[in-house]
């Protein structure tokens, strides 16, 4: 363990207390094994019925395990509600009415409680991934010892729990994560950019932008908010010329600052010169960053090439869930393409869209959900097409395409109509493509 923890123990906050931990996923459990540590009486609540007290591990016996349904009784007696991210605490509002707000929090600002090094946290709507890796890869290059988290890999709590003491803590963090979040605050903030997503699940934009925001909110001028230019005028129009933040705010965009041959796309120099801003305040040298930035790949099924059929490229951009992901997508190459879009909606204005790709989009091959909200503004601009699988709207656009042309799965939506994530989606068209060969 953490002696950070082993601190935390001695002063006894939690000792005897009722704590509810909700979702039995990978950052909820590890939240019951840190409060069970110091010394709460557990209670892991989970709507998931078929899970059994095995879910708590060694913990089977002690802690307490509720399944089904939420019910107020669950957290009635609770001195402190821990969310797992992704837990909308909107939906769960009739079962909380009635706790103080100051007992619910996630697990990222439970966990934060009890660290001691500096946080670097990555937020935006798109790209936060490849830039928290890029930053991480950059500080491990120049020989920091780091933790990497939050959102990506390992929760907090198990850093808490089991992980090396880091110099630097770099962490992805979520609009759902930092709704919930009361001290929380990063040395260094960054803020990549903002387009409509999870409208199905924030009450409207003024509502996700409220919850990326609060990254910024208890920055003191000791601290750093690197914020994407693209973001000023929406700022401005807010807050009205109003500081939102006290930290030290910096504007960043693209830049040609460094070569990275295997990183395409505009949207690639931004993340890269947010990536840089934000380690040169860890001591790292130009020459290191750029190093490792000149080695870093594509993380898979981000703009990931898989294969090249009869001269046409196919690229899997799985992880693309927005419009504005899917437009970096389509810029970042110079061949004409043909775009694979469908699956659960999310929310966005898909005529503007058409209108910001129709130079390049030679034709779109729609597959499995959202055809209702797709098709009628796409087929406007462009050619359209629907196949139920991804599989057969491969084959369809690969039986059209010609050389010199790419075919680009961004499909722009969440997965979950006929795929366990986003990266099973980009593995199924990763064996389409290997069919083709
Ligand atoms: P996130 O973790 O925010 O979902 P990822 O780093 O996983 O983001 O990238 C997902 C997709 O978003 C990429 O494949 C690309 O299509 C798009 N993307 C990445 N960076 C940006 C950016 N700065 N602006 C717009 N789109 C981006």
């Amino acid at each position: 363990m953490n002696d950070l923890v082993k601190n935390f123990i001695d002063q006894a906050i939690l000792r005897g207390k009722r704590a509810v931990v909700v979702g039995a996923g990978k950052s909820g459990l590890a939240a019951v094994r840190l409060l069970h540590v110091l010394g709460a009486r557990v209670r892991l609540a989970d709507r998931n019925e078929s899970l059994t007290p095995d879910v708590l591990g060694e913990l089977a016996g002690t802690a307490e395990l509720v399944t089904g349904p939420h019910k107020p009784e669950h957290f009635a007696d609770a001195d402190i509600i821990v969310l797992s991210p992704g837990v909308p605490v909107k939906r769960m509002a009739e079962v909380l009415k009635g706790v103080e707000d100051r007992k619910i929090v996630s697990e990222l600002e439970f966990a934060s409680w009890f660290l001691q090094a500096p946080v670097l946290a990555v937020t935006g709507t798109n790209g936060k991934t490849t830039t928290t890796t890029l930053i991480s890869e950059i500080l491990a290059h120049a020989g920091k010892r780091i933790f990497t988290g939050g959102n990506i890999g390992t929760p907090l709590c198990s850093y808490l729990l089991e992980g090396e003491p880091a110099e630097v803590i770099v962490l992805e963090v979520s609009s759902f994560q930092l709704q919930n979040c009361r001290l929380f605050k990063p040395h260094v903030g960054v803020f990549l950019n903002f387009s409509a997503n999870h409208l199905d699940y924030h009450e409207n934009m003024a509502e996700y932008l409220g919850a990326k925001l609060t990254l910024f909110a208890r920055m003191t001028d000791e601290d750093t908010a690197l914020l994407h230019e693209s973001l000023r005028p929406m700022l401005e129009k807010t807050f009205g010329g109003r500081p939102f933040t006290a930290a030290r705010v910096e504007w960043f965009g693209p830049t040609d600052r460094f070569e990275a041959p295997h990183l395409p796309g505009e949207h690639n120099r931004s993340n890269i010169e947010a990536a840089w801003r934000a380690v040169r305040r860890f001591g790292v040298t130009k020459a290191q960053a750029a190093e490792a930035i000149r080695n870093f790949h594509p993380l898979h099924h981000r703009i990931e090439p898989v294969g090249e059929v009869d001269g046409v490229l196919y690229v899997d951009d799985s992880k693309a869930t927005t419009l504005d992901a899917v437009v970096a997508a389509v810029r970042s190459f110079d061949r004409p393409v043909r775009l694979l879009m469908g699956g659960v909606w999310k929310g966005g204005d898909v005529d503007a869209f058409a209108q910001s790709v129709r130079n390049r989009v030679v034709a779109v091959g729609l597959f499995g959900g959202s055809r209702d909200v797709l098709e009628p503004p796409l087929s406007k601009v462009f050619p359209v097409t629907w196949d139920e699988t991804l599989a057969d709207a491969v084959r369809r656009q690969a039986g059209e395409a010609k050389a010199g042309e790419m075919v680009l799965l961004s499909p722009a939506t969440s997965s979950f109509d006929q795929y366990s994530s986003y990266s099973q989606r980009g593995d199924d068209f990763r064996h389409a493509v290997e069919g083709l060969e």
